[in-house]
């Protein structure tokens, strides 16, 4: 569905025949791993692209675990190996649950297909920088420190673009299409009005980065763990040198219960977690705490004529299974194929957006569903227990694993995953009951606060 001119309401695009914008194919907003992957895949067909970043890369950005199915995007790219020079390697994850006096390990290895039995950890300011400089390379214009301020689409097709840049004053370019990869600002989404929270999910965080945290032995030494406490879970993310990402994901009014600084907030939700803070017992906080709003949402629709959204621009659900930066990736991947194709044959890009739209909602959809139960007691159980029945435990690792655009295969051992669930939820029916309950009204209290951008 086309937006009209919603989008240029109060602001009088500048006349194409003045002169005064400069022109490109592709212009796009937001310099993270979707706008730098899809401004060089799209460079690399030819495209002349124009990207425009509103901070100055390296910047700090959350979103530090990797998964398997990134690397094949890496060597599309062809930057595996510098990712792999600021990398920890990571061959699966440890979960940790309060009700189970044992840990259990998840290897990438023992997924459907063991052809990529490793991911990386990265802290994300060096990641994007390299993802930013590969689009430089390939002929990209990289503009940095400049703000996309407003959008027009003229009906004669394409956008108009304002830009704000530090000391630059206004820049207006026009440009044949618009990629938005502006992140969680869902810069376009607002303009179009578009954007809605996600009425199954809420969560919240709250992070920052340690020393001295304990780390796993051998060759787990880079593995996520996860700890599921009372008010939702921890990420423990090994970095390289000594630096450990650690963050708490719970229900929004659990944060918003803070009485004490982020800081000290931060310390007490570990104290909650005896595991975590076993682990935590020689740790210094290196960074201030950041604390996160509820940030689930989608857009109404990811493209229509003459734009794309890509990653966290169209849809962000939860960090819990690390895909958020191989979602953004991932899409940027289907994005450019659907500009290129659209910019090559206008009158297919119906065709090509519907292509583009299903298969971004495919992932988004494998993975929403276990991410609305992963505090469930039922989920919990099958985690810490899983068995391997016609090959569900293998599925359940290409899922984590990221590969969930290729094979059926998967998908259907998943089904086969999702009947059990059902079936062992019914019986401890009383149990589940209260857990649905109790997720109902934190959803419903949650419901009332606008989502944070
Ligand atoms: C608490 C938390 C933990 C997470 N943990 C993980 C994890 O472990 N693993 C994982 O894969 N994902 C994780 N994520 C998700 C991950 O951070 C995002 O999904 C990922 O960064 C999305 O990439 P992107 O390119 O779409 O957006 P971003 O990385 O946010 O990039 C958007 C870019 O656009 C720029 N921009 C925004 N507005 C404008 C504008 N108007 N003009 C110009 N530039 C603009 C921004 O400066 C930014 O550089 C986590 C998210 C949260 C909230």
């Amino acid at each position: 569905m086309d937006h009209g001119n919603a989008a240029t309401r109060g602001w009088n695009p500048p006349n194409r025949a003045g002169g005064t914008a400069r022109r490109c194919d592709v212009l796009v907003i937001g310099g993270g791993p979707a706008g730098s992957t899809a401004a060089a895949l799209l460079a690399d067909k030819g495209w002349e692209v124009v990207l425009l970043e509103k901070d100055r890369h390296p910047r700090f950005h959350i979103g530090e675990s990797l998964l398997p199915m990134n690397l094949p995007l890496f060597d599309a790219l062809g930057v595996r190996g510098e990712i792999e020079e600021i990398a920890m390697m990571k061959y699966g994850a440890e979960l940790c649950s309060p009700h189970h006096d044992w840990k259990q390990t998840y290897l990438f290895s023992d997924a459907l297909d063991k052809s990529w039995p490793h991911a990386y950890q990265v802290p994300r300011a060096a990641f994007d920088h390299i993802l930013l400089r590969n689009c430089a390379r390939k002929g990209v214009k990289v503009i940095e420190e400049c703000r996309v301020t407003r959008v027009g689409f003229p009906k004669a097709g394409g956008c108009v673009v304002s830009a704000a840049g530090a000391g630059q004053g206004e820049q207006v370019w026009e440009a044949r299409y618009l990629v938005d990869a502006s992140g969680r600002d869902t810069f376009l989404a607002n303009k179009l009005g578009i954007k809605r929270r996600n009425p199954r999910h809420a969560s919240a965080a709250l992070f920052g980065h340690f020393t001295g945290v304990e780390r796993l032995p051998g060759r787990d030494e880079g593995n996520i763990s996860i700890f599921w406490f009372e008010h939702g879970w921890f990420w423990v993310i090994p970095l390289r040198n000594g630096i450990t990402s650690v963050g708490a994901v719970c229900w929004p009014r659990y944060l918003k219960s803070r009485a004490s600084s982020s800081e000290a907030f931060l310390w007490e939700t570990i104290a909650l977690s005896p595991g975590l803070s076993s682990r935590m017992r020689n740790a210094r906080l290196t960074t201030p705490v950041t604390a996160t709003g509820n940030y689930s949402y989608m857009a109404e629709r990811m493209a229509g004529k003459g734009y794309v959204m890509l990653g966290d621009a169209f849809a962000f659900i939860d960090p819990v299974f690390s895909s958020g930066v191989f979602f953004a990736m991932n899409s940027a991947l289907l994005g450019a194929e659907t500009v290129d194709g659209a910019l090559r044959h206008p009158a297919r890009r119906r065709i090509y957006e519907a292509r583009f739209d299903k298969a971004v909602r495919r992932g988004l959809t494998s993975f929403s569903w276990f991410i609305y139960r992963m505090t469930s007691p039922t989920i919990r159980d099958m985690l810490m227990s899983p068995r391997n029945v016609c090959r569900i435990q293998e599925a359940l690792l290409s899922l984590l694993a990221g590969d969930v655009f290729r094979s059926r295969s998967v998908h259907l051992r998943l089904l086969l995953f999702k009947a059990i669930y059902y079936v062992n939820a019914a019986r401890a029916a009383r149990r589940s009951f209260a857990a649905w309950r109790r997720r109902k009204r934190a959803l419903r209290d949650d419901y009332r606060e606008p989502a944070a951008g």
